[in-house]
């Protein structure tokens, strides 16, 4: 039986970085991943190739819009292409996890891990068995979309944001469902390519659990853009059986029924703590998510978990950018008004942290 210091279950940006440190930390490691590419949901089917798309989506509008001293002729979008290129991005970057495993000397298992009592874990793939030996077992199987019960993902007529990243046809009408991050981001780039896109969020405001006057400006500018924008709106139903889709929603006034080609199921993400065997060890879960102390340990000796099988997400424009320097002054226990006094580049998204902590000093430059 193969044996480890360290077995990871789960490639994503959780899993790999994990196994990266504990391979240079000189411990013997192994990392399981039962889908066929290495990086999980954020290199394949999350921020990698989300922003490719948004990134050609914001050039496409920048052109249709003008760029003064700019005239572009014939702006006929291709929309195929644009996902032909995100993928490609995607595969780059996956194969470059692949590199990083090959490099470090982490031997890459294939198929789906489950914990089994004592240090066994069994990788099965194709309907065979394979049990290793390990150590310490770091989970890091990450999460998938949560879809309404009942409700069908064919990928043609109902797509969540992983059937979205693949559809190479741009529907000529789109209701989104959750004004989230990634609702959005979907929203921005379909609208930008002439889709007529509804979004429907149930909360109050779109971007629920953000403040309210940056929901309020994004909803703003998106209607200015086209988009209807429908909040304190309750999915129902849905009837995919005819040639598009029929939504049936509770608004403030009572039931409406809303009408589009395609329909994109952005209400959230759930962790994939099912059939891990998890009881076997005794790894406690709360509320759907892995239960943690210190360290990453869960209550189970020699079993550690990490990214969103925990429930914690940091998404949206910019935001893995500007964490790096809230961290690093979380780190150092950097005062407001140390990081107000800090140089920064301007014009530049980071200087934004310089004036909200001049701003919480009382001394706000910009705003
Ligand atoms: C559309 C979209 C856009 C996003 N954009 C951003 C962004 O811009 N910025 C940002 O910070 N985050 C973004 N996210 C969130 C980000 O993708 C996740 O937070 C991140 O991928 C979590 O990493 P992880 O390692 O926990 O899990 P994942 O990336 O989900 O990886 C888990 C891996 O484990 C594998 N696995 C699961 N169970 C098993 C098993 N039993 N055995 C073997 N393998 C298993 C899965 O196949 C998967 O490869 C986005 C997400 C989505 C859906």
């Amino acid at each position: 039986m193969k044996s480890f210091d360290v077995l990871v279950i789960g490639s994503g940006p959780g899993g790999y970085i994990a196994a990266i440190r504990a391979a240079q930390l000189g411990l013997a490691t192994g990392i399981v991943e039962e889908e066929p590419v290495l990086g999980g949901v954020c290199l394949n089917w999350g921020c990698i190739p989300t922003k490719a798309i948004l990134s050609a989506a914001e050039t496409f509008a920048a052109v249709k819009h003008g760029v003064p001293g700019l005239v572009v002729e014939g702006q006929t979008p291709n929309y195929g292409q644009v996902i032909d290129a995100s993928r490609a991005a995607a595969d780059r970057l996956s194969r470059g996890v692949a590199a990083l495993m090959r490099k470090n000397k982490i031997e890459v298992l294939r198929g789906r891990g489950r914990l089994a009592p004592g240090k066994e874990v069994v990788i099965s793939r194709d309907g065979a068995n394979e049990s290793v030996e390990a150590r310490n077992v770091i989970l890091a199987t990450g999460s998938t979309e949560f879809v309404f019960p009942g409700v069908q993902v064919d990928g043609k007529k109902v797509l969540t944001s992983r059937e979205a990243l693949e559809s190479r046809e741009l529907p000529s009408s789109l209701l989104v469902i959750g004004g989230g991050a990634v609702g959005l981001e979907f929203a921005y780039a379909y609208n930008a390519y002439g889709t007529q896109v509804t979004i429907v969020e149930m909360q109050e405001q779109i971007l629920p659990g953000f403040d309210r006057e940056t929901a309020e400006a994004l909803s703003r500018s998106f209607q200015r853009s086209g988009m209807k924008v429908l909040t304190r709106t309750a999915f129902k139903s849905l009837d995919a059986s005819g040639a598009g889709v029929v939504v049936t929603a509770e608004g403030e006034k009572g039931a409406v029924e809303l009408r589009a080609d395609q329909l994109l199921l952005a209400v959230g993400r759930r962790a994939l703590v099912a059939d891990l065997g998890l009881e076997a060890r005794g790894v406690a879960v709360e509320r759907g998510y892995i239960k943690i102390g210190p360290d990453q340990r869960t209550t189970a000796p020699g079993v550690w978990a990490i990214g969103d099988i925990l429930g914690a997400q940091i998404i949206g424009y910019g935001a893995t950018e500007l964490i790096n320097e809230i961290a690093l002054a979380m780190t150092i226990e950097s005062t407001t008004a140390e990081l107000g006094e800090t140089s920064h580049a301007h014009p530049t998204l980071g200087e934004m942290l310089m004036q909200a902590a001049l701003a919480a000093e009382g001394r706000a430059l910009d705003f």
